[in-house]
C-alpha cells in the first residue's frame, strides 16, 4: 500500500513522498527504502515495532533487531525514534521528523516473546526483561516445587529469574530438538502423529517423582500447553504448576504480530481456573499486567500491551483483519 502511494506520489523525491504517504497511515511500520542515492529508515508515529541504528566502521545501519549489529561487528548507537525518519546517503546521516506526534504504543510482546534475548528492544534487554518477569512471577505466583523446567526455548530465560527467585533447582527437563523449525513441514501422516514429541522431549530421569513448575511464554489456543502438561506427566511428574510470563492473552493483534482470531485464543473463552483443568495441570498461574510492563523498564504510558487489556491504541474498524486472517483460509462451514 505504501509503494504504491509513493509510486503514485507527485512529490518532488521519494525522501518528501514517504512521509506524505506515511501521514495518511494507521497502524505499525518500521521500513526501509533503498533508492539510487539514498537509504531511507522510518518508522511509525507510535513505534510499534523497534527499528535500531548502528555503526560499522565509518557506515551507518539499520536492524530491527540488535542482534543483526553483532553478527556484523556493528555497534548499536540508539533506537530510530517514533515518527523519526532518516536519511543515509554520501552526505552522510540526517535525521527528520516528518509525522505528527503520536503517544507512543511500543509493542511489549516483543520483550515477551518476539524478539531474540540477545537484543536491546526500545534500547531495553530482552534478556533483562525476561529474567526480571520470571523472578516477579515466582513473587507473585509461588508454587511448592522440586524443580524448575523452562519450555525451551521461549519460557528459557523466565525460568531461570523464578529459579534465583524462589530458590527451587532450574533443570533442563524438555530437550528441544533444534533441527526442526516452525516452517517443519511434515512428509507422512505417520509422522504428523509425534506433534509437539518431535519438537521437545522430556528427560524422565530429571522428572520422575518430582514436582514441577513448568514456565512458558504464553498460552495461546491451550492446545500445545496441554500436550506439554500431559508429555511431562507421562514422564513420571508428581505435579505439574505451569506458570506463564505474561497475562492470559483475550485479544488478537492488528499490528503484525500472527496471533489467532479472539474465538481460538483459550484466555478469551475460559477462565484461569477452567483452562487449568483443560490443560490438565495442577496449577496455573500468570504474570500481573503490572509485574510485566515493570519487568520491561518501558512506561505503561508508551506501550502497546492491547493483546492482554483490549485497549487498542489505534481505532480498529469492523473490517480490520489480523494477520491470522489474511493468511489462514477460513474454515469452511457446512450447507
Ligand atoms: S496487540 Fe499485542 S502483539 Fe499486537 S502490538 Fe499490541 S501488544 Fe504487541
Amino acid at each position: 500500500v505504501i509503494l504504491h502511494g509513493v509510486a503514485r506520489s507527485r512529490a518532488a523525491s521519494v525522501r518528501e513522498a514517504i512521509p506524505e504517504v506515511m501521514r495518511k497511515q494507521e497502524g505499525a511500520f518500521s521500513m526501509l527504502f533503498l533508492t539510487p542515492s539514498d537509504l531511507i529508515a522510518i518508522r511509525d508515529a507510535r513505534g510499534f515495532r523497534p527499528l535500531a541504528l548502528g555503526r560499522l566502521g565509518d557506515a551507518w545501519v539499520v536492524a530491527s533487531e540488535t542482534c543483526a549489529f553483532d553478527l556484523i561487528d556493528a555497534q548499536y548507537v540508539r533506537d530510530v525514534e517514533p515518527g523519526e525518519m532518516i536519511v543515509i546517503n554520501e552526505d552522510g546521516l540526517r535525521s527528520f521528523n516528518p509525522l505528527p506526534p503520536q503517544e507512543h504504543s511500543m509493542c511489549l510482546f516483543e520483550h515477551v516473546y518476539f524478539a531474540r534475548p540477545d537484543s536491546l528492544i526500545y534500547g531495553h534487554s530482552v534478556n533483562e526483561s525476561r529474567h526480571k518477569m520470571g523472578k516477579r512471577l515466582a513473587i507473585e505466583q509461588p508454587a511448592d516445587a522440586d524443580l524448575v523446567v523452562p519450555v525451551p526455548d521461549s519460557g528459557t530465560v523466565a525460568a531461570i529469574g523464578y529459579s534465583a527467585q524462589s530458590g527451587i533447582s532450574f533443570r533442563f527437563g524438555l530437550v528441544r530438538n533444534h533441527y526442526v523449525g516452525r516452517t517443519f513441514i511434515e512428509p507422512r501422516q505417520s509422522i504428523r502423529s509425534f506433534g509437539v514429541r518431535i519438537k521437545l522431549n522430556p528427560v524422565r530421569h530429571l522428572i520422575e517423582g518430582k514436582r514441577v513448575v513448568l514456565i512458558d511464554d504464553s498460552i495461546v489456543r491451550g492446545t500445545t500447553s496441554k500436550k506439554i502438561v500431559r508429555m511431562v506427566r507421562e514422564a513420571g511428574a508428581k505435579e505439574i504448576h505451569l506458570r506463564i510470563s505474561c497475562p492470559p492473552t483475550i485479544s488478537p493483534c492488528y499490528y503484525g504480530i500472527d496471533t489467532p482470531n479472539k474465538a481460538d485464543l483459550i484466555a478469551a473463552q475460559m477462565s484461569v481456573e477452567e483452562i487449568c483443568k483443560f490443560i490438565e495441570a495442577d496449577s496455573l498461574g500468570y504474570l500481573s499486567l503490572e509485574g510485566m510492563i515493570e519487568a520491561t523498564g518501558i512506561s505503561a504510558d508508551s506501550s502497546c500491551v492491547a493483546c492482554w487489556n483490549e485497549k487498542y491504541p489505534t481505532r480498529i474498524t469492523s473490517n480490520a483483519e489480523t494477520m491470522w486472517e489474511r493468511e489462514h483460509e477460513p474454515v469452511p462451514t457446512e450447507g
